[in-house]
């Protein structure tokens, strides 16, 4: 038998209700804010992400699904949204919109993890991207909305926490400081550390093993080394925040996975949860447009995971709007009823009232027992009397009481 593969998952009909309860609520945050809605091809040429994300990232490294297509072209199946919107900025000329340009998406994005509650290979992404300018009021704004977007959706168990990585500038030399705080420990530290030291100290940071810890927090804070104008800028995003009301919490360990982040990043994590766990991140892309080849432009955005969102809204039991199934059911009995039912539940149809029509030729008893496991309040019947009559039986499925009308009443009952 097959299954779905590892670390994907259907959605089925009973979960559906949460997805479109959070595609809503993201779709009216974004027309709150101006974000306009784009669609991304589900894969992209390869290159686009080792460029954008970063060679030596986790997700370019180990879990980026890339294929060869029969043409010869690698590509790869998009393990985020971000160089992608970046992409279609420059392919689209959107530079010569005003500025920013605010794009928000929704979709799966693939990444091959080691499957676990929350993490999977194929997860459901929504993401909003903000592109062409670095107010930090635009910072405070995106952040604003990450966390407007999780109190609209009714989450209340979680923090905003917040961090400056800096920027060309100044980030070279806190690196070469990080890696001197952490060069008489390499010995020490877990297998990934060893490689993140060679190739993405500030990843070292983001460590959750035991060993690495003490090490990690000891370490030089970049805050404690950005340029005046990073500093400011920062400074400028927290005093945006604080007059908004909206609370975080500084993590000078807080670093994001891909290589393409400068100056803010931040983090949606739940409460009590590690950033194993975050509801959503994001952070400035100042030059990220550069280097996928196009004049400057200095983006900000973030990208929240629907699985982990609804897994949120259960925890926390938020009631989310149920989809009202068909309201009617028609069950009928012999030959020539049965087409009078196809008549009757074309017209119903065609009327806008949602019917389920019995199929083949069971008992009545049968027919009414599935119409129960339907949860169907109403039925109607027909049988050769009611064909020769031009009537129907109406059936209330809660009281089973039962009365003859003629069809034309049941169209105006329904109406
Ligand atoms: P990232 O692009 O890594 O910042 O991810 C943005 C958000 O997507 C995270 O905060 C998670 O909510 C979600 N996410 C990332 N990776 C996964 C995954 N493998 N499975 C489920 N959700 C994920």
């Amino acid at each position: 038998m097959y299954r779905a593969p590892r670390g994907t998952q259907d959605i089925l009909p009973q979960e559906q209700p949460y997805w479109r309860y959070v595609e809503e609520k993201a779709a009216e945050i974004c027309c709150l804010y101006g974000y306009e809605r784009i669609d991304l091809p589900m894969f992209e040429d390869a290159g686009l992400f080792t460029r954008g994300v970063g060679e030596g990232t986790d997700i370019i490294e180990k879990e980026m699904y890339v294929f060869e297509d029969r043409g010869g072209n690698s590509l790869a199946l998009r393990p985020e949204g971000t160089a992608s919107v970046c992409r279609a900025y420059l392919e689209h000329g959107m530079h010569n919109r005003p500025q920013p340009v605010k794009l928000y998406y929704i979709g799966p994005a693939f990444r091959y993890e080691r499957p676990q509650a929350g993490r999977y290979r194929q997860h459901g992404h929504f993401g909003c991207e903000a592109i062409g300018d670095a107010d930090p009021a635009l910072d405070a704004e995106v952040i604003d909305m990450a966390w407007q977007f999780f109190v609209g959706l009714g989450l209340g168990l979680f923090t905003i926490v917040l961090n400056s990585i800096g920027c060309k500038k100044c980030r070279p030399e806190y690196l070469s400081l990080l890696k001197e705080h952490y060069s008489p420990h390499v010995d020490e530290v877990c297998a990934d550390c060893k490689v993140r030291f060679q190739k993405n100290p500030l990843r070292l940071l983001d460590c959750k093993s035991p060993q690495c810890q003490p090490i990690a927090d000891a370490a030089p804070k970049s805050i404690d080394h950005l340029c005046a104008d990073c500093a400011e800028h920062y400074s400028d995003v927290k005093r945006y925040l604080s007059s908004l009301e909206i609370p975080f919490t500084d993590n000078p360990r807080l670093v994001r996975g891909f290589d393409y982040y400068t100056r803010t990043v931040f983090e949606v994590q739940p409460a009590g949860g590690g950033s194993q766990s975050a509801l959503g991140g994001g952070g400035r892309y100042d030059v990220l447009i550069e280097e996928l080849g196009g004049k400057p432009a200095p983006g900000i955005g973030f990208a929240t995971g629907m699985e982990r969102i609804i897994l949120g809204l259960q925890k926390e039991t938020v009631p989310v709007p149920s989809t009202p199934g068909p309201q009617l059911f028609i069950a009928y009995l012999g030959e020539e009823a049965g087409e009078a039912a196809i008549k009757l539940a074309t017209t119903l149809r065609r009327n806008s009232t949602a019917v389920i029509m019995s199929t083949g030729s069971r008992s009545l008893k049968a027919q009414l027992r599935q119409a129960n496991n339907l949860s169907v309040p109403r039925v109607v019947i027909i049988g050769e009397d009611e064909v020769k009559t031009g009537t129907v039986v109406l059936r209330d499925m809660t009281t089973s009481q039962q009365e003859s009308i003629p069809v034309g009443k049941l169209l105006e009952l329904l109406q």
